[in-house]
């Protein structure tokens, strides 16, 4: 069944409702004609889909001098790239732990799942986080761009011996994987540890800090980011481009020797040689013959809602005394300091289920954002007066202030799916975040705009991948097959993908 229109109005986001102004890009397109061929139809216009298209639509990119055109659904940003927490976070250290962890085994629950790297592999994946926050600022400075980023440090939390044993841990492998890496071990690893409670806790201010992580980090207003990318796409100098907004595609078909027929039911149908699905979570309705089969891109993708809020803090927290970092908290929240509104913050995952927030059924196979559930709503309220030191009474319309959710796609074995699709020539994807899509799409983007600017010239070659982009993250049939097997780790007890909240 397709996903849109979606039987449900959506929440509205922080985001969303500070980016109403006349450069912003709400129902672009609506009611253009759609045209009758394309050399590159996106859909989705996430972040994913905008950032493909700026860099596809570059003075020589593979874009140049033809017709590329994003389709999506809804408005520009209205899924996870408008509801998100707005941080442009790469990972520690913890993320070797995960990347490296074997593949889930058992059956449900909760059980530690990874996915099955090698530390070199893990290594890529960390200095690939790394670029692509130096990527964003890099983009946003040359472009001379107006979206609240910010770049500093990010401090990882961790409150339990547990969690802190767990770190140092990781730390070690890191290490030793760095040192023994002839690739990486020139490169800064650019995070340090304290392990000192009482300094752990001056630093971030934290009640119950016993070690934490520091490092860089970043944040940007998502809504204006995407859009912004969008408009320099609009206003590219040597590209035909498009943006087409409430035009959902609802099948795909290959066409013999031509490439795809995108149709968009009233919309009419587009035909083009190369069609790039940075549909996200939503990706698993296009192609129900592989959900059914088990297999393929869909079947790899479990949706999961994630809740996020706005937090005006009390003046104790503003001014100088204003937070000056970015948070990931062990068992808690990610939490940024916007530039201006206060402080963004919600559950991770791992969080929810770790600390009883939620079970399995409140996040995964959840594809309604109409909804606040009230529990997660309740512990966003509470987050910050619980955790800060000194955090001090909140007056009138401080403290929490609106709350909001979105949907992101979780790839089964915890890595992005990019580049072309096994089995479908002519048909790639960037899908699949886990939830950190910030801290990795522009730079997957980068990669995949390459690849298509070297087969531009001969299309009846394969696409060459790009050294830069982690090779974990291609699209291989061995990935596709286990999907189904890994997909179980996520399923729920009460049936398959839902479109309506069952909380
Ligand atoms: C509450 C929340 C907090 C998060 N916090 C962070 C964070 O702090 N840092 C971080 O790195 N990541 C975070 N994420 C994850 C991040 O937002 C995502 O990884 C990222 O936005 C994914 O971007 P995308 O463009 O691939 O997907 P999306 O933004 O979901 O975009 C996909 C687009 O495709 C369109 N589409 C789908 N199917 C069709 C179709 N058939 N036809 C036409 N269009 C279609 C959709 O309408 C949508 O606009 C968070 C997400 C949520 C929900």
């Amino acid at each position: 069944m397709p996903a849109f229109p979606q039987p449900f109005t959506s929440t509205v986001s922080h985001w969303q409702a500070t980016n109403r102004g006349p450069t912003s890009l709400w129902n672009h397109g609506r009611d253009d004609p759609l045209p009758e061929t394309a050399d590159y139809v996106i859909i989705g216009a996430g972040i994913t889909g905008a950032s493909l298209a700026y860099q596809l639509t570059r003075p020589g990119a593979a874009g140049e001098g033809k017709t590329v055109v994003v389709l999506e659904a809804k408005d520009v940003a209205s899924c996870a790239s408008g509801r998100n927490g707005g941080h442009i976070a790469p990972r520690s250290w913890d993320l070797m732990g995960s990347l490296t962890a074997p593949l889930w085994e058992g059956p449900g629950g909760n059980e530690v799942r990874g996915s099955g790297l090698t530390p070199e592999e893990a290594l890529d994946v960390y200095f690939f986080e790394l670029d692509n926050l130096d990527l964003v600022e890099d983009i946003v400075k040359t472009e001379k761009l107006d979206v609240d980023f910010w770049k500093g440090s990010r401090l990882e939390v961790f409150s339990t011996t547990a969690g802190a044993d767990k770190t140092r841990e990781n730390l070690v492998a890191f290490k030793k994987a760095h040192a023994a890496s002839a690739k990486h071990r020139s490169r800064p690893a650019q995070w340090e540890h304290v392990d000192d409670a009482t300094e752990a806790k001056n630093v971030s201010r934290v009640t119950d800090a016993i070690a934490l992580n520091k490092g860089p980090g970043g944040s940007w207003h998502p809504h204006r980011g995407t859009m912004a990318l969008l408009r320099l796409a609009l206003e590219s100098p040597c590209s035909d481009f498009r943006l087409l907004s409430w035009t959902p595609v609802m099948s795909l078909e290959q066409v013999d020797g031509s490439g795809w027929s995108v149709d968009c039911g009233t919309r009419g149908q587009i035909k083009a040689p190369r069609v790039v699905l940075c549909t996200n979570a939503y990706t698993r309705h296009l192609f129900q013959d592989d959900l059914a089969a088990g297999q393929g891109v869909p079947a790899h993708l479990v949706p999961y809602r994630g809740h996020a809020g706005l937090v005006v803090p009390p003046t104790t927290f503003a001014g100088r005394n204003s937070l000056g970092t970015t948070y990931g908290f062990e068992n808690g929240a990610y939490l940024i300091s916007t530039v201006h509104s206060g402080l963004v913050l919600g559950p991770y995952w791992q969080a929810v289920l770790d600390t009883g927030l939620g079970t399995m059924s409140d996040i995964f196979f959840l594809e309604d954002d109409s909804v606040v559930v009230p529990k997660f709503r309740e512990w966003i309220e509470t987050f910050c007066k619980d955790r800060y030191r000194g955090w001090g009474p909140e007056n009138r319309s401080e403290g929490p202030v609106h709350a909001w959710t979105g949907i992101m796609g979780v790839s089964v074995d915890l890595l992005p799916l990019v580049g072309p699709v096994p089995g479908k020539p002519g048909l790639l994807a960037a899908v699949g975040y886990s939830g950190h899509g910030m801290a990795m799409v522009v730079n997957i983007t980068r990669c995949l705009a390459a690849m298509l600017r070297n087969e531009a010239d001969d299309r009846s070659a394969a696409v060459v991948w790009d050294p830069r982009l982690p090779r974990s993250f291609e699209i291989t049939e061995k990935r596709l097959k286990r999907a189904p097997h890994l997909a179980k780790a996520f399923s729920d007890p009460v049936g398959p993908v839902q479109t309506t909240s069952r909380s």
